[in-house]
């Protein structure tokens, strides 16, 4: 059985959705935007399947995780508890890890590389009857070695293009945009103003891939004003976490 919250924990996750949602329906405002464009992703990492049921209760539908061995149980639990959020899978993926990952993952944010692609097309192709979504992660300050592809590059298995490619060619993928990490301790402003413009010339390629996923809890405002069309909030949400991640 699954510890439900508690009534004072229910009270702390309503009032940090409210916060939240107030915090994106300014940015939009202050953008021009719709707030009906942006999707909040709560993520749930370190938290546990008590604090979903609640978030979903209070009306949240996007879950994110960052770690199969870690999300994988929570997930079925969750099921189990007879809730169904679309789960985001948003952390370094590896390819080992595709068959758990296409089993509840709704869409996977990760994807940056041909050979992560070619693994997951292939897992999903076996475990599911309809299509995981995926962005592609973008690498904006350049450096490989943070994960992300790499734009204006042609590299064979990280450069953008290759990756979408490959996704948007994949018979149980579908290719829905591009996600970012803004680099640790950069500016956002410079990161998110990038990312838009790599945005701009990956959607002259693939139209119908408008999905722009940017901004965690100390940055949404910024990743709006720059065409954020999902943003991944976990603190701001949940309360810091113990651990850095
Ligand atoms: C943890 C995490 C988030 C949320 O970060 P917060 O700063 O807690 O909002 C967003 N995206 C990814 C990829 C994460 O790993």
């Amino acid at each position: 059985m699954t510890d439900r919250a508690t009534p004072d924990r229910r009270a702390e996750l309503a009032a940090g959705l409210a916060r939240v949602r107030a915090r994106i329906a300014d940015a939009c405002a202050a953008a021009g935007r719709d707030d009906a464009d942006v999707t909040m992703v709560a993520v749930t990492k370190t938290y546990p399947a008590g604090d979903v049921l609640a978030l979903a209760d209070l009306g949240v539908v996007d879950m994110g995780e960052n770690r199969d061995q870690e999300a994988a149980p929570k997930a079925a639990e969750v099921a189990a508890a007879g809730s169904t959020p679309r789960w985001h899978f948003v952390g370094q993926l590896q390819r080992n890890k595709c068959r758990s990952v296409a089993r509840y993952a709704d869409v996977v944010q990760s994807v940056d590389s041909v050979r992560l692609a070619e693994a997951l097309d292939g897992a999903a192709g076996q475990l599911r009857d309809r299509p995981l979504e995926v962005l592609v992660q973008v690498s904006i300050d350049g450096d490989p070695a943070r994960g992300g592809a790499l734009p204006g590059s042609t590299d064979p298995d990280r450069g953008l293009l290759r990756v979408a490619e490959k996704v948007a060619a994949a018979g149980a993928l579908r290719l829905a945009g591009l996600m970012a990490v803004a680099p640790l301790g950069g500016d956002p402003e410079r990161a998110f103003a990038r990312l838009a413009e790599v945005a701009r010339g990956f959607r002259a390629a693939h139209p119908t891939a408008v999905a722009l996923s940017a901004g965690m809890s100390g940055d949404l405002e910024v990743a709006i004003r720059y065409g954020a069309t999902h943003v991944r909030v976990g603190s701001a949400l949940l309360g810091m976490r113990s651990t850095l991640r």
